[in-house]
């Protein structure tokens, strides 16, 4: 088998050896937080520590943190019972089309239970306006829920201004914003954002994948989804999984520690933009990205999934979209209105800042090549 050659890290990432190594030690310390003896109270211990250090990175205070299996359960939890908080308030949610399945799918089952849910639409780049959130605003709307990164397009939404426009025109509308994408890619504390609840998710930084956090802004009396034994200040109920806090908060002191990490992944994201469109002239650039990690091509007359098969068994890994498409045309794109030669043909790739020039070059061969094959079978 080729090398490995991963050009699809917005669906996930290796887990860093910090964090692989944070795990084995707090699976050896198997204690239940909850236990009222020193072994249970050590891993209680370790649990407090990877909250503290999340929260730092949050910028929030410890007592704002819950951690969650992942960043679909932040979204349900922050949606489904936000609109549950101010369901005095009316049954109206404003969001984008653009967001990720884990808040569409829970918007339409929202939808499925009586609540109306406006979908903001982006422009041909991918973009949302303050203008379109504000202006969607009804008395009766409860929440809104805007993405702070595409994690298709790499476009950064204006997460921080919406806020600061939605709290002059409505202080009781609730805001989430999914930073699943974000967290630790942008240059700023994503609570500098003012959101009221931010979903955050491991497994794209670092981490394993089962732990995520939701980030609850003190004041918001957020109900539980989960509900048992109490844990996570009663609002996350289930046994604290203690190695995957660990590896999480492992994940998140080395992406701090390392804060050149984001430019580096974009240098060499601008690499090889110019590499493929050196090696294929048809290709296209759908979004170059806000973020260093993200940005989506397309080479119109090919089938992205066909591209991304042809790829793959040369081990090099790319995306024909979200990886939760499972080979569906992407909402995404659709939204943006591309032509649809665009839209079957698109390919998102997503960096690293370990991601180096040979990898790009090797990926710009191979689909120089696949493409001049599929050429040929097609024609
Ligand atoms: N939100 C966004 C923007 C994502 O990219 C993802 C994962 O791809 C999720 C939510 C879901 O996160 P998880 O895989 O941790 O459930």
């Amino acid at each position: 088998m080729d090398e490995l050659i991963y050009f699809d890290y917005a669906a996930t990432s290796p887990v860093r050896p910090e964090a692989a190594a944070a795990m084995a030690e707090a699976l050896g310390q198997f204690g239940n937080p909850s236990s009222r003896y020193g072994y249970g109270r050590e891993a209680a211990r370790r649990v407090k520590e990877g909250r503290e250090i999340v929260a730092k990175a949050l910028g929030c205070s410890p007592g704002e943190v819950y951690f969650t299996s992942c960043g679909t359960e932040g979204d349900n939890w922050a949606l489904r019972r936000g609109v549950e908080l101010n369901r005095r308030k009316g049954r109206h949610i404003v969001t984008t089309a653009v967001e990720h399945a884990a808040v569409l799918e829970t918007c339409r089952d929202l939808e499925r239970q009586g609540y109306e849910v406006t979908y903001l639409k982006p422009d041909k780049a991918g973009r949302i306006t303050v203008d379109q959130v504000t202006e969607a605003l009804r008395p009766d709307t409860a929440l809104v829920s805007v993405m702070l990164v595409n994690n298709e397009t790499g476009v950064l939404l204006p997460v921080a201004e919406a806020v600061k426009a939605v709290r002059a025109a409505d202080r009781s509308v609730l805001f989430h914003t999914d930073a699943v994408q974000g967290f630790l890619k942008v240059p700023f504390p994503l609570c500098s954002t003012g959101a009221d609840l931010i979903t955050v998710s491991g497994h794209k930084i670092g981490a394993p994948k089962g732990i995520g956090a939701l980030y609850v802004k003190k004041g918001v009396r957020l109900s539980p989804l989960l509900t048992g034994g109490g844990q996570e200040d009663g609002l996350r109920s289930g046994t604290e999984a203690t190695g995957q806090i660990a590896a999480f908060a492992a994940a998140v002191s080395a992406a701090m520690a390392d804060p050149g990490g984001p430019d580096r992944a974009a240098a060499l994201k601008e690499y090889t933009l110019t590499q493929l469109k050196a090696a294929l002239p048809r290709l296209e650039v759908i979004s170059a990205g806000d973020v260093g990690h993200i940005c989506a091509v397309t080479l119109p007359g090919y089938k992205s999934e066909v591209v991304v098969r042809v790829l793959g068994d040369k081990n090099i890994c790319v995306s024909s979209g979200s990886a939760c498409h499972k080979g569906k045309p992407s909402h995404v794109f659709a939204a943006m209105g591309l032509p649809k030669p665009w839209l079957d043909g698109a390919l998102r790739l997503s960096f690293s800042p370990e991601s180096t020039r040979e990898q790009a070059d090797a990926l710009a061969a191979a689909l120089r090549e696949a493409a001049a094959s599929l050429f040929t079978t097609l024609s």
